[in-house]
């Protein structure tokens, strides 16, 4: 949540901060703001309320002029996303600007401090005292801006990334990090910095990711300085970004998470690549084989998760417990980091998270890790936080995943969770040869089997979605590996389209939610051939039976349950255990389309960001 990025250099800064701040939007779209040095060394603060396009609105006509610049886009956890309370923040006398992604706990306190020396505050955020406490530290020391943030932030408790500038100095920007990511893009003579890597690809290929507890000093035409809080010298790793820049646009598509629903059958596979054989048919994930004493001797697995990652865990738990006989339970990151969990060396930790910045998942992995736990991480985005703080882990590989709404990081996900059961089951042989090489040979078929989905699926479900877009609520339900399926249907329909909707496993509805059925309460209802298609299909009868709206999705030569049913989604099949990637995708189009026809922001849903850095 919130993304910032920054320019230090030859270069007109303004268009490059733009740039990126349109890049990063999905981290949060509150308001937007940039700070500029100017060549004579002034220091300029603009923002505004609303979405970087209305930023560049209010610019409009202003000197923009200057080669050092830092920018925002907010998600707002302290104080209204109004134009005050945007970033960059100036300190009191407006001689230092900054702008921060996190939040700082011990605001309070040191607000009251502040104001007892004297400082006014404009704005209800915990940042403008972070940057009030950097301006008294400089004063009151009389030290270097450096040492001055380096002294504030030992005062500081909480998660931040931040870059400082100040006035008259037009050739540096000061970087720090505490848990919130921040990227340091090396150029000639020049660099950048973001909260990912998207507004940096264009410019430079060397990258350094922030260790938590360092400051970098970005100085134009001298080499970079990193040192930690003490002021000790920080070994600089130099990363290759490895990019490509037509991945972060939409190329045709209406919007982002159109875009990546159909790019699934891609996706898919290059989570498969070079990972499953087609000619052996062998699965080589080399974080659990190189670790498989660990993960064969654990007393359980437990895998911890947000949101759509907590989802894709769920069927992860169905995959490693139906194919491995390995217990796992599936934990909420935000209920298990606070709820003294009985943990054990002899357990192993998943940790799963798209942007591997998820704050809530790397304090459970910490705690996990603390209790001696082997903690294995499930991520996208590569050297992200999730990536480093884990003893081993697996990358699902789908590319940058921008539109709000997650699709294919759920379904790579998923894969991921397959190839590492299989890998298990088949170490374990707790599966035969011959179950294994279906499953594999199942798995490889999923791309092509997707596509066959997107290209016949695509325009009736936007018809479908059509007849729906007023309903004001949906119940989904599924049951075993489509429970979580259900679920997630469910989010994707609450958060791109508002309309409220809960999953259900099916054979719940009697003991409650079938209270609400009527004809003005429509079921989604997910019963494709499995061992308990027959008793899903009897709970769409008992919704059919109180005058309920039924759509269910069926296999493609389904005869019973798309009779009962007023609308019918039909997909192919394969082994159960995989249906849920099958079924997912009209789930991710039925919402996408809900919303499009609502003509909705799609990308950017109201109250959401990505990559949810703070608690
Ligand atoms: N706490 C800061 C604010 O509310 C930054 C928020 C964030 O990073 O999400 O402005």
């Amino acid at each position: 949540m919130c993304g910032i990025v920054g320019y230090v250099g030859d270069r007109n800064a303004y268009p490059i901060l733009i740039k990126g701040l349109h890049r990063l939007e999905y981290r949060g779209y509150d308001s937007a703001g940039f700070a500029l040095v100017g060549k004579n060394g002034e220091l300029n603060v603009y923002k505004c309320k609303g979405k970087v396009s209305a930023l560049e609105n209010f610019v409009e006509g202003k000197d923009v002029e200057g080669s050092c610049g830092i920018a925002h886009t907010r998600w707002a956890t302290h104080g209204e996303p109004n134009s005050v309370n945007a970033h960059p923040h100036y300190s009191c006398t407006e001689n230092i600007a900054l702008i921060h992604n996190g939040i700082i706990e011990n605001w309070a306190l040191l607000k009251k401090a502040l104001i007892r020396e004297g400082y006014e505050f404009k704005s209800e955020t915990d940042t403008e005292v972070l940057v009030n406490l950097i301006e008294y530290v400089r004063n009151t020391n009389k030290c270097s801006l450096l040492d001055a943030v380096r002294g504030a932030l030992k005062q500081v408790i909480g998660a931040y990334a931040i870059a400082v500038v100040e006035k008259g100095r037009e050739d540096e920007i000061i970087v720090a990090r505490q848990s919130s990511p921040l990227v340091v893009g090396i150029g000639e003579g020049e660099y950048f910095l973001a909260s990912d890597a998207t507004p940096i690809v264009e410019y430079t290929d060397k990258v350094v990711y922030l260790q938590d507890g360092e400051i970098a000093v970005l100085t134009k035409n001298k080499p970079l300085r990193v040192v930690n809080f003490d002021n000790a010298e920080c070994p600089i790793d130099v990363k290759k970004l490895e990019m490509n820049i037509s991945e972060l646009e939409k190329g045709g598509y209406k919007h982002f998470m159109l875009k990546e629903i159909h790019e699934q059958p891609k996706t898919i596979m290059d989570c498969l690549r070079g990972r499953l054989s087609p000619d052996s048919y062998d699965v080589i994930l080399s974080g659990v084989r190189d670790n498989a004493y660990r993960f064969l001797s654990a007393r359980r697995i437990i895998i911890v998760a947000c949101g759509t990652s907590w989802h894709a865990s769920l069927i992860g738990e169905h995959l490693i417990e139906d194919l491995c006989r390995i217990p796992v339970e599936v934990e909420y990151a935000s209920e298990f980091r606070y709820r003294n969990p009985v943990l054990s060396p002899e357990d192993v930790v998943i940790a799963v998270s798209q942007s591997g910045e998820t704050a809530d998942t790397l304090a459970a992995m910490s705690l996990a890790k603390a209790a001696g736990c082997f903690v294995f991480g499930i991520c996208n985005v590569i050297g992200s936080s999730v990536a480093r703080a884990s003893d081993a882990g697996c990358y699902i590989h789908v590319g940058p995943e921008i539109s709000v709404a997650s699709t294919k990081a759920f379904t790579g996900q998923v894969t991921v969770f397959a190839m590492i059961a299989l890998t298990l089951a088949n170490t374990l042989t707790r599966i035969s040869r011959d179950r294994f090489e279906q499953l594999s040979k199942a798995l490889l078929d999923l791309p092509a089997l997707v596509q066959a989905e997107l290209d016949t699926l695509d325009a009736p479900i936007k018809e479908l979605a059509e007849k729906f877009k007023d309903s004001r609520d949906f119940i989904y339900i599924g049951r075993g590996y489509e429970f979580p399926v259900a679920l997630e249907g469910a989010l994707k329909l609450k958060e791109v389209s508002y309309i409220h909707a809960d999953g259900y496993p099916a054979a719940e509805m009697k003991h409650g939610p079938i209270a609400l059925i009527d004809k003005t309460m429509p079921v989604l209802a997910i019963a494709i051939p499995d061992a308990l298609y027959e008793k899903t299909a009897s709970n769409v009868q008992e919704v059919k039976a109180r005058g309920g709206v039924v759509i269910s999705v069926v296999s493609n030569d389904d005869e019973m349950v798309s009779k009962m049913s007023d609308y019918a989604i039909r997909v192919p099949v394969t082994d159960p255990c995989l249906m849920p990637v099958l079924v997912s995708i009209p789930l991710q189009l039925f919402a996408y389309y809900i919303a499009d026809a609502k003509g909705l922001d799609v990308d950017q849903p109201r109250n959401l960001a990505k990559s949810v850095t703070v608690e």
